[in-house]
């Protein structure tokens, strides 16, 4: 009897193995790493890297910052930055056509030969965050400075994203150059505000709507080659952004009697609104893993077999690899719609109560979690008639959709980085914060956020940070992966 328990438990225990073992399997096996291969009669890239690099660093020394307050916005250096394109690109600005939309931003058209074929847009922004003050003394080279040494163009906007814009003209440039003729239309726009309102890319959209022109594929800033930096994945590991979270920032108002501080009663606005953010605080939205599991598919034999295991048998593993994301901030984001307060104002003497206290928090949606349905939430968390709140002006949108990943236009994408970058692997992923490329979903199911540079665990401060910085060989390799795709892209077999 005992030798029979024990042979069942053997065989259910195999059975088990090897059904874990098959879904892994299967799992990993994913149409997002098909090899698309491409017929080119171009000659490879054959510019000196540095070339590209004094490019870049003349674009860095002009100041295109742009503030919160667009007042503070020097419109000049635009127009200065301009007409360095202009003069650095001729070949593109001879045969493009060039639009000027919402002020500064740029939209090129390089028309296709078949006009029967949708378009193609490579995007990037041409305004940069402004370098702060305080942190002037601990760049090696001035942020302004565009300065190279060492090996690498140092300054603002030389990761996020000069690079990406002058990599698209460069490519372009060589291409017409080369006597290249694309059959697709192929549209390039930079906007001049993309770190700030937005209204750039937005205004681009609104005017392709106005001509009824619908987009094939979209290709703006976004993931980037990640080494050493996803656990459990050796390998590099190129992520594609095939959507990006929502965006809410929820004024919170509470209104109470004000008074003299002598005689206060229970229910000061101070009081009445720290509850209401105390408890969205404790009651944060729930975790959801679908949204990882992609990223992890698309890596697929990449990641270590622990992780492949897990992936792949969520009704098992799925508490497991909740716990362990949700340790870490950064990793806790992708796997929940987030809460953060980030402004509280009240008051105004030591000894007045104030009538009315203020908080803004804000909220970044996960796909699939719409604003109407996170107010809901936020509504029978905070269980309060005293405390109102609204969306906060321009500072609310819905996550984007999901661009497919068995499609040409994120394999001939994933293909050229094997190319250019072999042995990486490529995983489409949700882009925790925010691009210009949002709005072209409604133009476009197809939308795509790459940026082709390796990033190391020691670069990810230097966005937005102190010593933004890229190496003169991650220029050319980005370039020569424009130079790649745009023809990929811009063929009829897309
Ligand atoms: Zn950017």
């Amino acid at each position: 009897m005992a030798l029979t328990v024990i042979v069942i438990l053997v065989a259910l225990l195999l059975f088990l193995t090897a059904f874990l073992l098959v879904r892994t399997i299967l799992f990993t096996r994913n149409s997002s790493t098909v090899n698309l291969t491409f017929e080119s009669s171009l000659p490879p890239l054959d510019q000196e890297p540095q070339t590209f690099a004094e490019h870049l660093a003349s674009m860095i020394k002009i100041e295109t910052v742009s503030h919160e307050d667009v007042s503070k916005d020097v419109n000049a250096n635009f127009k200065i930055m301009q007409s360095q394109l202009a003069k650095t690109y001729p070949l593109a600005h001879k045969l493009l056509k060039k639009e000027i939309v919402d002020g500064y931003t740029l939209l090129y058209t390089w028309e296709g030969q078949n006009r029967d074929l949708k378009p193609v847009v490579f995007m990037a922004h041409q305004d940069v965050v402004p370098a702060d003050e305080h942190t002037l003394n601990q760049w090696t080279y001035p942020p302004f400075s565009g300065k190279i040494a060492e090996g690498f163009i140092w300054g603002r906007g030389t990761m996020d994203i000069k690079s990406q814009l002058i990599s698209v003209f460069e490519a372009v440039e060589t291409l017409i150059r080369n006597k290249f003729k694309p059959e697709r239309t192929i549209l390039l726009t930079f906007s001049h505000n993309e770190e700030v309102l937005g209204t750039g890319a937005r205004a681009v959209v609104e005017h392709l709507k106005v001509k009824g022109i619908r987009v094939q594929a979209v290709l703006d800033e976004g993931g980037s080659i990640y080494d050493g930096l996803i656990p459990g994945v050796k390998s590099l590991a190129a992520t594609i952004g095939i959507s990006e979270k929502g965006y809410l920032s929820l004024k919170l108002t509470a209104n109470a009697t004000g008074g003299h501080s002598s005689t206060p009663s229970n229910a000061t606005a101070i009081g009445i609104l720290a509850k209401a953010v105390t408890r969205l605080e404790a009651h944060r939205f729930p975790h959801n893993i679908k949204m990882v599991k992609p990223m992890f598919q698309g890596l697929g034999t990449s990641a270590s077999p622990l992780m492949q295991l897990a992936f792949a048998n969520l009704w098992l593993f799925g508490g497991v690899i909740i716990h362990t994301l949700a340790a870490k901030p950064e990793t806790d984001a992708t796997i929940r719609t987030t809460t953060a307060p980030t402004l509280f104002h009240s008051g105004v003497k030591d000894n007045v109560l104030p009538s009315v206290a203020e908080a803004v928090v804000n909220f970044r949606l996960l796909p699939g979690e719409t604003i109407a349905e996170v107010c809901e939430h936020i509504r029978s968390i905070i269980n309060d008639d005293r405390v109102t709140f609204e969306p906060m002006d321009q500072k609310a949108w819905e996550a984007s959709p999901l661009s497919p990943v068995d499609c040409k236009a994120y394999q001939h994408i994933s293909s050229v980085v094997r190319e250019i970058f072999p042995g990486s692997a490529v995983a489409p992923y949700i882009m925790l914060g925010g691009t210009d490329s949002r709005n072209f979903c409604d133009v476009s199911d197809n939308v795509y956020r790459f940026t082709p540079i390796v990033v190391k665990e020691e670069d990810l401060n230097r966005v937005h940070g102190v010593n933004e910085r890229l190496e003169i060989d991650a220029l050319y390799k980005m370039v020569d992966t424009f130079y790649r795709l745009i023809p990929r892209w811009a063929s009829k077999d897309m």
